[in-house]
């Protein structure tokens, strides 16, 4: 049985602790009080159907919106008190990324390499390469506000991992993202998992998360459903997704019967 929750448990090093974290819009709450402690060095992943609070929680978890109530510490730093030892140990690709539209790819990582504190040359090595393992070489020049979906999203995972973070926050990286770039996105965080970071992504595609993640977490209605290595959450079900659709309680196929309108003589 997967642990229900999102009480803590297990000894080992801890990336991210969180506690009694809630967050209301006006009458609507999107988080209602989040208790989980997400294990240092795995490869994480916060699921959850549209709504579930997903966004939100990444949001208050990386200093982006600030919670009504609870507190968050990575590494162990506060991150409401603490902010910018926690910014140093982080990075995030947050939804909809703002990023500055006029600058060149390449000039995009020397700026945010030159805010990071990185030596310049530090700063061209590290974004030759990152744009080299991305893919983005031969669009390095060309400005951000010319690049495809796919593309903003690589170049904000470069812009992420350049400071070479402890831990890394990714709202759906995968999302308009092609097969053959997935995959080099893919081959990236798998091989800074293995040196002993930490990677949250959120996700709602299922077969993703089980054949990228180690743990996870199932949110819905703003609470965590269940946690833990991904075979525990999965349990007697033959895949995620069935466990998912089991855990935030999908709603019935047939309902869709209702629409005796749809596809009638016209
Ligand atoms: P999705 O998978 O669709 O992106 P999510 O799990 O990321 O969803 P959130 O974006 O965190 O969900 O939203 C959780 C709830 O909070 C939703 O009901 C949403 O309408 C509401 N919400 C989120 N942000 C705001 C906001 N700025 N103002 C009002 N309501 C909000």
């Amino acid at each position: 049985m997967p642990s229900i929750a999102g009480a803590p448990r297990g000894d080992g090093p801890v990336a991210v602790r969180i506690s009694g974290l809630w967050k209301r819009f006006g009458e609507q709450i999107a988080v209602a009080g989040i208790d989980l402690t997400l294990p240092a060095g795995q490869f994480i992943g916060l699921v959850g159907p549209n709504g579930a609070g997903k966004t939100t929680t990444l949001s208050m978890v990386t200093g982006l919106l600030r919670p009504d109530v609870g507190r968050v510490e990575i590494a162990g730093h506060d991150v409401w008190q603490d902010p910018v030892a926690v910014k140093a140990r982080i990075g995030v690709l947050p939804e909809g990324l703002r990023m500055f539209e006029r600058l060149s790819g390449r000039e995009l990582l020397s700026y945010t390499g030159r805010l990071r504190g990185l030596d310049g040359d530090e700063v061209d090595k590290r974004a030759t390469q990152l744009l080299d393992v991305l893919d983005l070489a031969g669009a390095q020049h060309k400005l951000v506000v010319d690049y495809s979906t796919g593309m903003r999203k690589k170049i904000g995972l470069a812009a992420a991992l350049l400071h070479n973070p402890e831990v890394l926050f990714l709202d759906e990286p995968f999302e308009g993202v092609d097969p053959v770039s997935a995959q080099s996105i893919r081959g990236v965080l798998e091989r800074y998992t293995a040196s002993g970071a930490t990677v949250v992504i959120s996700s709602h595609v299922m077969a993703l998360v089980e054949s990228l993640c180690d743990w996870v977490a199932v949110m819905a209605g703003g609470s965590i459903r269940a946690h833990g290595p991904v075979a525990e959450v999965r349990g007697a079900s033959p895949t995620l997704h069935e466990a998912f659709l089991e855990l935030v309680g999908a709603q019935d196929r047939d309902r869709a019967h209702h629409l005796d309108w749809l596809g009638g003589t016209r």
